[in-house]
């Protein structure tokens, strides 16, 4: 059975620093594919706000999402995002991050746990995976708490380099009561979760979070799941969103959700099965 929609709801230009191509051309790769719409979410690493020149590149990325908005708008919906990587890091600076723009989905993202590099840079052993995930899900929680976001980005981002780079096996049954916390408060918030299809073009082969999560957080009464592909590149523009779509339904999810104006809009997973 076909879905209903293909829509991707976390990519980056090249306004962001790891992001290779420019909007227009992200615009065309998501036409040419034939996705329904796309959100752009450029990064602002709040931690780095001034010193990275954040503020000039959000503004830039508003700039030119914004037009292409109205340049594609007979062929897709393009929806301005941002990702917020370590909001508690400079609550100031991602305040003001979020009026650089009139976004449509905000992502609240951990890179970084506090004083500690990005994941991407750790060197990992068996002695130090489970403080720094620690680290990790204590932040995670006090981010959902903070709630000036839509979804939380990739639930499980530290194992795409643990698991998946280093091949450290990791017991993540010590996180299940911590990331109940963190399901409990977003959906007694009305906020939501990703699914990140990067992993699945990745060393670690699965979405970020995993279906297990996606499941649980359905099971709770989460209702917001939004589906993105993390990509960098055009090419990467709706990779895996099939399988999102798949996972989101396996798991018990009827709708899959994108945001307008910070509003979420519920898009039914089969178009036979909207009355569910
Ligand atoms: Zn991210
Ligand atoms: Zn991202």
């Amino acid at each position: 059975m076909k879905f209903s929609y293909c829509f991707d709801s976390h990519i980056h230009s090249d306004n962001s620093p790891d992001g290779n191509n420019t909007v227009s051309h992200i615009c065309e790769s998501a036409v040419e594919k034939g996705l329904q719409g796309i959100t752009i979410t450029d990064h602002c690493e709040v931690n780095l706000f001034y010193k990275d020149l954040y503020d000039r590149t959000v503004r830039q990325s508003c700039f030119e999402v914004s037009k292409a908005a109205s340049v594609f708008k007979d062929f897709i919906g393009i929806f301005l995002g941002i990702e917020l990587g370590q909001p508690l890091q400079d609550i100031a600076a991602a305040e003001k991050a979020l009026t650089l723009g009139r976004f449509d989905f905000v992502i609240a993202s951990l890179h970084n746990v506090r004083g500690q590099p990005d994941f991407y840079y750790i060197n990992y052993n068996k002695e130090n995976v489970y403080d720094l995930l620690d680290g990790y899900y204590n932040e995670l929680l006090q981010m959902a708490m903070w709630n000036e976001f839509d979804v939380l980005g990739h639930l499980t981002y530290p194992l795409r380099y643990i698991i998946g780079e280093h091949g450290i096996s990791v017991d993540m049954s010590r996180y299940d009561k911590i990331i109940d916390e963190i399901f409990t408060v977003l959906i007694k918030n009305g906020k939501g979760i990703e699914i990140n299809t990067s992993g699945l073009r990745q060393k670690i082969g699965v979405t970020l979070p995993d279906e297990k999560y996606i499941k649980r957080y359905h099971d709770l009464g989460g209702q917001i799941l939004t589906i993105g592909s993390d990509a960098h590149n055009a090419n990467d523009v709706g990779a895996g969103i099939q399988e999102g779509m798949e996972i989101a339904y396996n798991a018990g999810f009827r709708h899959i959700t994108l945001f307008k104006n910070r509003t979420p809009i519920r898009l039914p997973i089969y178009p036979e099965k909207m009355d569910e």
